[in-house]
């Protein structure tokens, strides 16, 4: 059995036993986190760790985050551990933030794209947690799809991306993040957030004082050299193409346009849009719901055979930054 089914509170512990054994056999093992769906590998493997590259489709350049049970493992397999990490992980963890500290020689530099950082995250999704005991290692986990692809939020969207190329999918229902973790560099003078996620850059401030925004959290600068490897233009995308547009008002006279050149045109709107010539779907004006929302919305217009997905803007604001990152890297076109 390739696909087994599970209660995301308490998992069978037959099933876990069995994931957590294929894993540290070097196997690939799909499971929910409380972010998107993890395709895990044993992350002290690098034959694991290289079949999870390929079986995404992954550039080698781009770092895997390591799951580990407790920040007394994520102390083990840092060289360093600074006084920020220890603050941002009594905080957050478990939880969806990725801090990035400098690695022990343990794990092998294909997980970390040759980097002498690691990125280390404790997840608190019950399933993932009983995963993480189980296989006794860490586990790198990168989302469940092809690269640059929609991550998965459900384990069907795991099984429609990934299908054999994995050993087994546990299914433990929707996550309830939604998108992928908020991403720290607490390695260098001063913590930087690489990737904004759902914990508000306010927030990680209170924990630890100062902290700086990359420039280039994938934003369409292509002239500035990357901080790090993984902090791409283009990700997250589904097949149609995506545009962001202001002003709920416009949706109407958009999607009229799009409609008469012969697309099939979806949208995600923030009020109730009754529109015959899109498929729409409602968005929640609250910052936790639109991303628990938003990859499944995107999957489904996808299914859909939408050829373009209007999507009206967010609103600013520093609780916005995950859901917002995640919408401009999409609609970045696919040659950029
Ligand atoms: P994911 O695709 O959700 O597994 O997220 C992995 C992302 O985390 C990468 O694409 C990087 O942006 C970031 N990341 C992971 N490890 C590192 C690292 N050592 N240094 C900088 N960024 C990292
Ligand atoms: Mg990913």
């Amino acid at each position: 059995m390739r696909y087994l089914t599970v209660d995301p509170e308490r998992p069978d512990a037959e099933i876990v036993r069995r994931a957590g054994e294929l894993l540290r056999r070097g196997g690939l093992v799909a499971f929910p986190t409380e972010t998107v769906y993890g395709l895990g590998a044993n992350a002290l493997d690098a034959h694991a760790v290289a079949r999870l590259f390929a079986a995404k489709g992954r550039p080698t350049y781009d770092p895997l985050i390591v799951h580990v049970l407790n920040a007394g493992v994520a102390r083990a397999v840092a060289r360093d551990w600074p006084d920020a990490a220890e603050r941002l992980a009594r905080a957050f963890w478990p939880g969806p933030l990725t801090l990035v500290v400098p690695k022990r020689r343990m794990i092998p530099d294909i997980v970390t794209a040759g980097l002498d950082t690691v990125g280390l995250r404790v997840p608190s999704h019950p399933v993932a947690r009983a995963i993480l005991e189980a296989a006794t290692v860490p586990i790198a986990a990168p989302s469940a799809n092809r690269f640059s692809e929609l991550s998965p939020t459900r384990a069907e969207h795991v099984e429609r991306a990934l299908g054999d190329r994995v050993d087994l999918i546990v299914d433990g229902g929707p996550t309830t993040v939604g998108i992928e973790s908020t991403v720290v560099d607490v390695s260098g003078d001063r913590p930087v957030i690489l990737r904004p996620g759902t914990i508000p850059s306010p927030e990680l401030a209170a924990a630890i004082g100062a902290l700086d925004i990359a420039s280039s959290g994938g934003r369409d600068d292509s002239t500035q050299p990357r901080r790090a490897p993984g902090m791409l233009d283009r990700h997250y995308a589904p097949r149609a193409r995506l545009e962001v547009f202001s002003g709920g008002s416009r949706a109407a006279s958009l999607i009229a346009a799009h409609a008469a050149r012969g697309s099939t045109v979806g949208a995600l709107v923030l009020a109730p849009l009754d529109d015959s010539a899109a498929r729409t779907v409602q968005m929640p004006n609250d910052p936790a719901a639109y991303a628990r929302a938003l990859y499944h919305a995107l999957h489904t217009l996808d299914a859909a055979g939408c050829d373009v997905i209007l999507v009206e803007a967010p609103p600013e604001g520093a609780a916005w930054a995950g859901v917002r990152d995640r919408l401009s890297r999409a609609a970045q076109p696919a040659d950029a």
